[in-house]
């Protein structure tokens, strides 16, 4: 089954919309199998924002994401990931279209709530980043499902 990474950003937690964001996902009907709070290091931002070094939002992005905590967590289920990414909406929230997490919740292009793996093989190597196997939980949806 398909897994996908997603962080909710320390802008989430200081605008108190960490349990709206969470209800998001389930009222799409995706399932939580792994989920925690973690303050990155300097260190731990840079490595998982490799891909941006050298861009010119890559240190004021990394300041911000080891700024104050984030709740990570892994989604599962088909196409998760560009479901996810779908709700989370355009990087700039401008741009985001009507009902996205960003458009409703983010500031702006830096500050915008959430991170959603962009592809399989990003959500592998970021689920990896954060948890270890046995953080994830293979949970039954069937049995208390109305
Ligand atoms: P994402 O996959 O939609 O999150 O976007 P990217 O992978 O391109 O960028 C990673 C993160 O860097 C974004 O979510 C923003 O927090 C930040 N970022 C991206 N582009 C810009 C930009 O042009 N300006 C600023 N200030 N931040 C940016
Ligand atoms: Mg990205």
């Amino acid at each position: 089954m398909e897994r996908t990474l997603v962080i909710i950003k320390p802008d989430a937690l200081s605008k108190k919309i960490v349990g709206k964001v969470i209800t998001t996902f389930e009222e799409e009907g995706f399932k939580i199998v792994a989920f925690k709070m973690v303050l990155l290091s300097r260190e731990k931002a840079e490595e998982f924002y490799a891909e941006h070094k050298g861009k010119e939002f890559y240190e004021p992005l990394v300041n911000f994401m080891s700024s104050n905590p984030c709740v990570v967590m892994v989604l599962e289920g088909e196409n998760i990931a560009q479901k996810v990414r779908d709700i989370a909406g355009n990087t700039d929230p401008q741009k985001a279209g009507e009902g996205t997490l960003r458009k409703l919740y983010a500031q702006d292009n830096r500050h915008n709530i959430v991170h959603a793996a962009d592809s399989l093989e990003s959500a592998e190597r970021e689920v990896k980043f954060f948890f270890s196997e046995n953080e994830i939980h293979h949970w039954e949806e069937r049995i208390y499902k109305k």
